[in-house]
């Protein structure tokens, strides 16, 4: 399983990235086409294919967001920060291995387009 799958590669380090946090569990890297001034990905290494495919009772996205409230105090992202997870095609999910997008260093507005 994830075999071909980008972010697992990512976790291999078959494909580069620019690691901004790393524990046994979760990485955290930029993204290769950043949304706003700061754009990082948090994932879980184990593949996991969606938001929908972490089991019932499971603190997956809660962990998540902890690694993300992390880096964001890390980068120093004292003015806020959007943190989004896109599920499915109308929810723009491209890459189908779970992430947390952590998005700031502007406004972010609301509702996105
Ligand atoms: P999503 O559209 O929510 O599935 O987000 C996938 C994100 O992964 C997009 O913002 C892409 O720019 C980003 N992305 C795809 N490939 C890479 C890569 N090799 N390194 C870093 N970010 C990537
Ligand atoms: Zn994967």
């Amino acid at each position: 399983m994830g075999d071909h799958c980008v972010f697992c590669k990512i976790t291999r380090g078959e494909v580069p990235s620019n690691k901004v946090y790393e524990d046994e569990k979760f990485l955290a890297f930029t993204d290769i086409h950043p949304a706003a001034p700061t754009h990082v990905l948090v994932i879980p290494k184990e593949h996991v294919e969606t938001v929908e495919d972490i089991p019932s009772g499971n603190p997956m996205v809660s962990l998540l967001a902890e690694r993300a409230v992390r880096v964001a105090k890390q980068l120093n992202l004292r003015e806020g920060y959007r943190l989004v997870i896109n599920h499915g095609d109308n929810g723009g999910q491209t890459v189908y291995h779970l992430h947390l997008h952590l998005l700031g260093g502007r406004f972010m507005a609301w509702p996105p387009g």
